[in-house]
């Protein structure tokens, strides 16, 4: 049997990518899925690892595996450097070019610095697994640092952690980190209390979680104040180096600076010729194909789409709704018929404070606390791709919920690190 001539390259096998990928499984088209990681990443349970709560195997999947019965689809891992919309070509970071009859770009975004770059190394981000593990072997050192140190200022700056950003990663962060060093570390050292550390949530806007209606916000904020975070609004950071931050003019020492700000799109949008947003993303039209380029489309993070005067939000669902609608426009192409502009279809915004703390609304239905936390944690082991990684997260969670510890907090890379200067 001769392969269908119709090539399809996808480039991204996250949300976007992976959602598409899967819905063309029966169409007449050969495809490639281009990846620079080898796995389907489930982020929203990014920080669960940087925490130590969850392994990496837990929330990500080889995509080979995913894909493996699906005989129409090629996996590569390679990152693309650029595309050559005029050759219908992209290419490789090995010098390889690939060739398409239709692309989908899907490579989503990453943090940015706001034009600090240079605040990268003392402030890590949290966007890939290999982002997760420098992350929790930098929170875990810290206790480690303190517990050794005799000045008891640099002990302090040591048991000083601050997250830059009140949006869900960086509330999440902030209220796992206060469970940590008030339960989790409880009575395992000798010469520190850990439950003395200061966690801070820092949010230059005037909210924490400003895409949640503002009483949620007010709750979210009560819930981490109660798991002992100090929230500050209205202060952009203006510094950040080896030893702590600035606000406000006043420096703060901290040993431990997490980034969770900002939104930067994947650098590939960049050789599509077509004008992007202030942060990097293509501008889409409603079938999600770029101006002048009906054989080119984006989806998910990369992609910017306005409905109702609003703009599609940059989240899970949107993505996969996104990918959804690409397949069914190359199905419908491919027979001939016409396609039906993207709708997004928005079910709610959740995020996790910590420990039986969230906040959920469902279009004026809003949950805090408990139930919310409940709500939470059934959607996202719902979502979680493949029965066994569903399976370890309910039992670590369940775990977790009695006894406070977490299952992943073995240090390994630590004499790597310590030859880094900026590992801290
Ligand atoms: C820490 C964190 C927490 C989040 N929490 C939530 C949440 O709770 N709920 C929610 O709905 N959303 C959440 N999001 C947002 C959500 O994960 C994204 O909106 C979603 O992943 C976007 O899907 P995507 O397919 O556009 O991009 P991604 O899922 O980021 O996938 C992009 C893929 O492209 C690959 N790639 C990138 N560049 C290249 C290249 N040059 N060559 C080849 N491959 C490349 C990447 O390896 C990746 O696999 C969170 C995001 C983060 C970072």
């Amino acid at each position: 049997m001769t392969a269908p001539s119709h090539r399809v390259v996808v480039v991204g096998g996250g949300f976007g990518g992976l959602w598409a990928t899967r819905a063309l499984a029966s169409a007449p088209v050969s495809m490639l899925l281009i990846d620079r990681e080898n796995h389907h990443l489930f982020q929203p349970l990014l920080y669960q690892v940087a925490t130590a709560g969850l392994s990496s195997p837990d929330i990500a999947a080889p995509l080979r595996h995913i894909l493996r019965r699906q005989k129409n689809v090629e996996v590569r891992l390679a990152s693309v450097t650029r595309v050559e919309p005029a050759a219908r070509r992209v290419w490789l970071d090995d010098g390889n070019a690939v060739d398409y009859d239709t692309l989908l770009l899907a490579s989503g975004a990453t943090h940015t610095y706001f034009g600090h770059d240079e605040w990268a190394p003392f402030a890590p981000g949290l966007k890939t697994l290999d982002d997760a593990l420098v992350l929790r072997r930098r929170l875990l050192l810290a206790f480690e640092r303190a517990e050794a140190e005799t000045d008891s200022a640099r002990r302090d700056a040591w048991l000083s952690f601050a997250i830059v950003g009140g949006g869900p990663t960086g509330v999440e962060l902030a209220g796992t980190l206060a469970e940590i060093a008030r339960h989790t570390l409880k009575r395992e050292f000798r010469h520190i209390d850990p439950a003395s550390a200061k966690v801070r949530l820092l949010e230059a806007g005037p909210r924490i979680l400003a895409s949640f209606p503002e009483s949620l916000s007010e709750k979210a904020r009560a819930q981490l104040q109660r798991l002992g975070v100090d929230v500050v609004t209205g202060a952009p950071v203006d510094a950040i180096d080896a030893d702590g931050y600035r606000l406000g003019g006043v420096f703060v020492p901290a040993r431990t600076v997490v980034w969770a700000a900002g939104v930067a799109a994947s650098p590939i949008a960049q050789s599509l010729g077509v004008t992007l947003d202030r942060s990097g993303r293509v501008p889409v039209l409603p079938d999600l194909t770029v101006q002048g380029h009906p054989e080119i489309f984006v989806a998910g993070d990369l992609a910017t789409i306005t409905q109702d005067g609003k703009l599609v939000p940059g989240i899970a669902p949107a993505a996969k709704q996104m990918g959804n609608h690409v397949a069914q426009t190359i199905r419908a192409r491919l027979a001939g018929r016409d396609s039906t502009p993207f709708r997004y279809r928005d079910y709610g915004n959740l995020a996790t404070i910590g420990r039986m703390a969230a906040v959920v609304d469902l279009h004026g239905f809003r949950l805090s606390g408990l139930l919310a936390w409940w709500f939470w944690l059934a959607a996202h082991v719902f979502f979680l791709i493949g029965f066994r990684n569903r399976i370890v997260v309910l039992l670590n969670w369940f775990m977790a919920y009695w006894s406070y510890q977490r299952a992943a907090r073995i240090i390994v890379g630590h004499s790597k690190a310590q030859r880094e200067p900026d590992a801290g």
